[in-house]
């Protein structure tokens, strides 16, 4: 990597997006950048291998938990009834175990995708965790319609299509938990590299 802004990051096609025939549409959207994707698989994740990708820390499982307790009070649901606890770090367990399910539904889809900030590149057009927060134009905006009042109601976990990591340090972890032992490939994308 030439650039001192080049970077690695690491995108997961989620089961509702291979589910939804969006593999090439996710594909498509990264090269349109000039991002270049150096490594790709489909694969069938198992319990462990979801459990091992997100994090265990109680910081990391209590903010998931604010972040539904929100939602419940946004729309006015009764979380202690709906959830039996209104305790942030008991519900961010439960949706854990939400997202282990879901995330073991359907084949996914994994990638190394380098460029210039590609972290941030990455994110952006994938858009913001909630569908109806995500504008059009990004691939969470343009292709899902979930609503957390519907999934939290239903006990499952927000279906948002990819998974894209946040910031360096959980881009290497997931690049070397995800690709482990294997190495990226190198090539010279035309008009970018040259
Ligand atoms: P992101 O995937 O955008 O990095 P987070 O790391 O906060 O978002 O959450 C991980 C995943 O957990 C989300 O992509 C989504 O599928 C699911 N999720 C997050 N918050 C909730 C919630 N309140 N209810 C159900 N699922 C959620």
């Amino acid at each position: 990597m030439n650039n001192p802004k080049e970077e690695k990051t690491f995108l997961m096609i989620k089961p509702d997006g291979v589910r939804k025939g969006l593999i090439g549409e996710v594909i498509k959207r990264v090269e349109q950048r000039d991002l270049k994707i150096v490594a790709l698989e489909m694969f069938q994740p198992t319990r462990e291998d979801i459990d091992s990708h997100y994090p265990k820390d109680e910081k990391w499982m209590k903010r998931l938990g604010e972040k539904t307790l929100a939602t419940y009070e946004k729309y006015g649901y009764d979380a202690k009834k709906e959830l039996g606890t209104e305790n942030p770090l008991e519900i961010g367990k439960q949706v854990r175990k939400w997202l282990i399910d879901f995330m073991t539904s359907a084949p996914m889809v994994r990638m190394v995708i380098q460029g210039v900030h590609a972290i941030d590149m990455v994110r952006k057009i994938v858009g913001p965790t909630m569908p109806s927060d995500a504008d059009m134009g990004t691939i969470r905006g343009d292709f899902s319609v979930d609503s957390p009042a519907l999934a939290n109601r239903e006990k499952r976990a927000i279906q948002n299509l990819v998974h894209a990591s946040e910031n360096p340090e959980e881009a290497k972890h997931e690049i070397d938990y995800w690709f482990k032992g294997r190495k990226s490939f190198e090539y010279k994308r035309f008009g970018v590299d040259n």
